[in-house]
């Protein structure tokens, strides 16, 4: 609107450069209306599926240690049979006493149902003997049981900070608040060490050997590196935000992630989120085009995808083969059917899993996509160890 008034008074030549700036969108919103789109009541009327289950059997390949007590893992196994989800990984981030102690309460008391990943020694990373301790807790992590490392996260902070405490079993969901600069306790952290630092390669060259997958939690969406202001897309997760953070930004994490993969070929990665690249699928295409020993999933990012369900579904075709279905969610019966709704079926304006202020569309992806992102990809990764 400002835009345009400027304009009457101006000659037509310096008008093209006000032109250039973002189409306003809604015209006429009162003024001091609080514009809160959770609150609308959509007058649409259209189509609704009523799904129940999953149209195939699912591994969820992107899941914590949500559930504390052996009462509620099993209502999550219970939850997990009527909705068609066979298998769950549990990226517990947890490593050595920790990781036994998740693992006899998930994947012990129920085999075959959860899949343990582990976390890494994050003490000493100055000593000498780092690269050997790494090498050694992660054999013993996988002789454990453990399928894997993860979910192990630098968006910025650092995969380590030199210092800091030990790794607790649950590492949250995707969204995680960073931590404040400086710390809670006024002592300043140590220095981040990032992802792309030599000291962690005996981990990266590791899994390799042991033909076990990786889970990476790269960056955060690149919005959230930016002012939360009234221009900022994802301005409604502001919690999240790491601006002025002090962090490299989003385009150097990515860097730092892409120099990860070039050095270790033969170890294979999956970058939870996509990369938190999901609103430029065009960019996650070059990136999976370019490193072959990387899968993604959208775990928490259905969201983005909701709004452009035609590009999202012309990449779920060409990438098939790439794509892990993960939900990173607490488990309940309305998260798991918001997936099968927009994965499955062409409904329109509903609200996807863990939405942000916009309501979405299905994709409606056929049977050969489905097969292969709900359990043939993932069954795929855990079979490198076992050809090994
Ligand atoms: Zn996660």
């Amino acid at each position: 609107m400002r835009v345009q008034a400027l304009c009457v008074g101006m000659v037509l030549a310096s008008c093209a450069a006000a032109r250039a700036q973002p189409i306003p969108g809604p015209q006429d919103q009162p003024p001091n209306d609080r514009f809160n789109p959770g609150e609308l009541r959509s007058t649409l009327v259209v189509p609704e599926s009523r799904v129940e289950r999953f149209r195939h059997p699912v591994i969820d390949a992107h899941s914590h240690a949500y559930a504390e007590t052996p009462e509620a893992i099993a209502a999550w196994v219970g939850l997990m049979d009527r909705v068609g989800v066979k298998t769950t990984f549990i990226l517990s981030g947890a490593t050595g006493p920790e990781l036994a102690k998740v693992s006899a309460r998930y994947a012990g008391a129920h085999p075959g149902r959860f899949v343990m990943f582990a976390g890494f020694d994050k003490e000493g990373v100055d000593a000498a003997d780092y690269g050997d301790r790494l090498r050694r807790r992660l054999r013993a992590d996988v002789a454990a049981g453990a399928a894997g490392l993860g979910e192990l996260t630098d968006k910025g902070l650092g995969l380590v900070r030199a210092g800091e405490p030990r790794a607790t079993a649950a590492s949250g969901a995707g969204l995680t608040p960073p931590q404040r600069a400086g710390g809670t306790g006024g002592a300043p952290l140590a220095p981040p060490v990032y992802i792309d630092d030599l000291r962690f390669d005996p981990l990266w060259d590791g899994a390799g050997v042991l033909g076990v997958p990786v889970f990476v939690h790269i960056a955060e969406p690149a919005a959230f590196y930016e002012p939360a202001d009234q221009s900022n897309d994802l301005r409604r997760s502001a919690n999240w935000s790491l601006h002025g953070k002090g962090t490299p930004g989003y385009a150097e994490m990515i860097a730092k992630f892409e120099r990860v993969l070039e050095r270790h070929p033969r170890t294979r990665f999956v970058s939870v989120h996509a990369f938190n690249l999901a609103n430029d699928l065009g960019a996650l295409g070059r990136l999976l085009d370019r490193h072959p020993n990387v899968d993604v999933d959208f775990a928490a990012r259905m969201w983005e995808l909701a709004r452009q369900p035609f590009s999202a579904g012309r990449f779920f075709s060409k990438y098939a083969d790439r794509i892990l279905f993960g939900t990173d969610n607490d488990p309940s019966a309305p998260m798991y059917l918001a997936h099968v709704r927009q994965l499955e079926t062409q409904d329109e304006w509903f609200w996807p899993a863990d939405a942000e202020w916009w309501r979405g569309y299905g994709m409606g992806l056929p049977d050969d996509v489905l097969k292969k992102v709900y359990s043939g990809n993932a069954e795929r990764l855990l079979r490198r160890r076992l050809d090994k």
